[in-house]
């Protein structure tokens, strides 16, 4: 029997913004899963900012979107057919054919969850991709010492929300978060716990940034790029530690974007830059939702999601998120 199917196109390639045209519904039928594949009811889909390079053609560390093709990315479901071994109906799974209501998933490419504490979708979330990318960065790529300051852009979002609450937990002494809007600003510090927020569309970053952290800062957590690395970069102190993770500002750019302006600060400081790329650091998944998990449940840490209902909702929500119109994680549910 087969199982009538919808499942979202890359109709073009975005010319800066993306708009809902740029994507297709598309109807099919999926026949019964083959030896080794699970039929998944999908209930939520992840929309991501690194989506936004997939959807431009070009091949980087991900394959690009191809036109016209199903689109990938972070989903949980529910099994309703299993042919594989480990599976069965019922089962709730992790997997990366999202965009689309049911999925025939290769087990291989599938992980059960364990959903009797933490819910499903958490792990699309604060247990998930962007929960290991903000652990990741503070443990490996720009390590936390006892006593830093820590700065997070993009404080608010899915990984900016862990990498403040994690970089306290793993010792900062001090954590502040850049968002966009005072309502976000008062989410990063009443909720999160950071010591201080900054709005950055106020404007001059760096001003305001050396009047909050007049002694500069240890470690800088960068989302976002742009005028914001500039200002970082500024208040860097001796032997400082940054982990280039994201560059959101830049995502929907038409035209080269200006580089930073002070690397010079690079050579007063010694400091060190580095890129992140959460797919290098799945071994530390292990222990991240060991450690994470346990100060979840304790309290320690809080996620909120910014939740939309509906398959056809996706575009729109993904759209949503590069303008910053979540709080914490980006969620479609169906
Ligand atoms: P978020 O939940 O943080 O959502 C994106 C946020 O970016 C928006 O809510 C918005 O918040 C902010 N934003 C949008 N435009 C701008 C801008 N021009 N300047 C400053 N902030 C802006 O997304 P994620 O947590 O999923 O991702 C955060 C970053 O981490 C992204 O850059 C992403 O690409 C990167 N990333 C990198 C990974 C890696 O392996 N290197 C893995 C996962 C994510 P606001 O309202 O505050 O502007």
């Amino acid at each position: 029997m087969s199982t009538a199917a919808r499942e979202f196109h890359l109709r073009r390639h975005p010319d800066g913004e993306p708009v809902p045209d740029d994507f297709e519904l598309v109807a099919r039928e999926l026949p019964e899963p083959a030896d080794g594949e699970l039929l998944v009811r999908n209930r939520w889909l992840s929309v991501d900012p690194y989506m936004r390079g997939r959807m431009s053609g070009i091949r980087t560390y991900v394959e690009p979107y191809a036109l016209g093709a199903p689109m990938e990315g972070g989903a949980v479901g529910e099994v309703l057919a299993s042919r594989a071994d480990g599976f069965a109906p019922g089962d709730t799974v992790l997997h990366q054919r999202g965009w689309r209501d049911h999925a025939l998933v290769p087990a291989r490419e599938a992980q059960r969850l364990d959903t009797t504490v933490i819910p499903a979708q958490a792990f699309l979330g604060a247990l998930g991709m962007p929960g290991l990318t903000a652990y990741a960065g503070l443990v490996e790529t720009a390590p936390v010492r006892d006593g830093d300051v820590v700065l997070v852009s993009a404080a608010a979002g899915a990984v900016g929300s862990m990498a403040v609450q994690l970089a306290r937990l793993l010792g900062a002494s001090r954590v502040i978060g850049i968002a966009g809007g005072p309502e976000k600003c008062a989410y990063v510090t009443d909720e999160l716990g950071a010591d201080d927020a900054l709005d950055y569309k106020q404007g001059d970053i760096a001003k305001r940034l050396r009047a909050i952290a007049p002694d500069g800062i240890d470690v800088y957590f960068d989302n976002v790029g742009g005028e914001t690395l500039d200002a970082a970069l500024g208040s860097l102190r001796l032997y400082g530690r940054v982990a280039i993770c994201g560059m959101i500002s830049q995502y929907n750019a038409t035209t080269p974007p200006p580089g930073p302006r002070n690397l010079v600060r690079l050579i007063q400081t010694r400091a060190q830059i580095r890129g992140l790329l959460v797919l290098d650091h799945y071994g530390l998944m292990g222990r991240f939702v060991e450690q994470a998990g346990g100060w979840l449940t304790r309290g320690a840490i809080r996620y909120r999601e910014t939740i939309v209902d509906g398959l056809e909702s996706a575009p729109q929500a993904f759209i949503d998120l590069l303008l910053g119109a979540n709080t914490g994680k980006m969620l479609v549910r169906l």
